[in-house]
């Protein structure tokens, strides 16, 4: 019998690294999901149509419910200040609006199979639960409960990877019987997934051990093994409320199971949201400032949707442009070369890198150069999430 040794953290950890590596020239992904009427669609469209204004940026819309969303860093704000770039180009986020989840999708009900095909090709999920009270705007299940809209959700997903589990484990079983040594070690993990599954909890909470390779391919086609980050659409006078696991409000259901979950929480007002992102750029503080607010939620789905997968970002910062980019935590520097131009890969000599902290300290490259902060990096060095670079190759 296998035994529970792996952390979560490290495992996930394993399997982000391994499928996000492949997808990231793709793009990295969250899908939007949510019961209907949660306001998934409000949410999607402020933060496409406010960011793609906000950004200055090539915002494009890849189809109707997909949008690259630039993400908000200060540092790449101050770093463009310091170098004078005259263009800035943020690092992004794609959205997709996945509708269609309803109680049954997993038996095929309202858009069943499409929206579970759509949900498998995300990488992350933000799962829009409603905590706005609106008599005008219909509740499926007739009354505003986050806690049983968060279950019938996950019960849906659950109940769809449980199948596709057991479809794997029938395809697996006659191979293992064989003799095939992976066949029988790929069936094993199969099949914890399978009880973990069937006692209602998501393929992300298993745990299972053995080759990380293999874990993070039986995994990789779960819905319920993909990270989560849960968006609170609440009231427009409620914004501001901490969520608070364990307190009373409705906000508070979904930071209770947030945290057992170990998943972020983002508080946004839909309705403030859409109408902020009406506004002209250079209103909208002044009325988030009105309403109390010192930021954008937006901004910060932006950027829980980033952090979700555990990424860093290191910049490049000249004249013509500062840049950020985005690769996994523990790429190397010849691999986040490549993420510029694969020659810079394939030709890889040095990396030449200073710190945030240093640059920012020194006010220039030039200065920080002087003052020993530039240090060269070599093959083996493995990116920090702040380093500016400046990659030499040869080819
Ligand atoms: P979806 O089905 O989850 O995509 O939901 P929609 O985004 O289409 O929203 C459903 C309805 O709820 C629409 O009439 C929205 O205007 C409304 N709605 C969305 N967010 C909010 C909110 O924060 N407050 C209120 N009062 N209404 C909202």
């Amino acid at each position: 019998m296998i035994r529970c040794t792996i952390a979560g953290a490290v495992r996930r950890a394993i399997f982000f690294i391994t499928f996000f590596s492949k997808r990231l020239f793709m793009g990295f992904t969250c899908g939007i999901v949510g019961l209907p009427n949660v306001g998934k669609s409000t949410i999607f469209n402020a933060l496409t149509s406010a960011k793609a204004a906000a950004a200055n940026f090539p915002f494009c819309t890849i189809e109707p419910n997909t949008g690259a969303v630039p993400v908000p860093d200060p540092r790449l704000t101050d770093l463009a200040e310091l170098a004078k770039s005259e263009k800035v180009i943020p690092t992004q986020v794609t959205f997709v609006d996945i509708a269609g989840l309803i109680k049954g999708a997993s038996q095929g009900e309202g858009l069943g199979n499409q929206f579970l095909g759509h949900i498998r090709s995300v990488d992350a999920i933000a799962h829009v639960v409603r905590c706005f009270h609106d008599e005008n705007v219909v509740h499926v299940d007739g009354e505003v409960s986050p806690a049983r809209d968060i279950d019938t959700i996950e019960t849906e997903l659950i109940i769809a990877d449980h199948d596709s589990v057991g479809k794997a484990i029938s395809k697996l079983e006659k191979v293992a019987k064989s003799g095939d040594k992976e066949a029988r070690a790929r069936l094993d993990l199969l099949q914890i997934l399978s009880d973990h599954l069937s006692c209602g909890k998501p393929a992300r909470t298993a745990q299972l051990e053995g080759e990380p390779e293999r874990i993070a391919s039986v995994l990789g086609g779960l819905i319920t093994a993909k990270p989560v980050l849960y968006v609170a659409n609440c009231d427009e006078s409620e914004v501001d409320h901490q969520p608070t696991p364990g307190g009373s409000h409705l906000i508070d259901q979904v930071a209770t199971i947030a945290k057992a979950q170990g998943a972020p929480i983002v508080v946004i007002s839909g309705k403030v949201e859409s109408e902020v992102a009406e506004l002209p750029l250079e209103e909208r503080a002044e009325y988030l400032e009105a309403l109390g607010l010192s930021g954008s939620g937006l901004d910060r789905l932006a950027i829980a949707g980033y952090q979700l997968l555990g990424l860093i970002t290191f910049f490049t910062a000249g004249p013509k442009e500062a840049r950020a980019w985005t690769a996994p935590q523990g790429w190397k520097a010849p691999q986040c070369a490549g993420r510029i131009h694969s020659d810079f890969e394939r030709g890889f000599i040095r990396a030449e890198v200073i710190g945030y902290a240093d640059y920012t300290q020194c006010g220039s490259e030039l200065r920080a150069k002087e003052a020993g902060k530039m240090r060269v990096e070599g093959k083996e060095y493995v990116m920090q999430d702040g380093d500016i670079v400046h990659f030499r190759f040869n080819v």
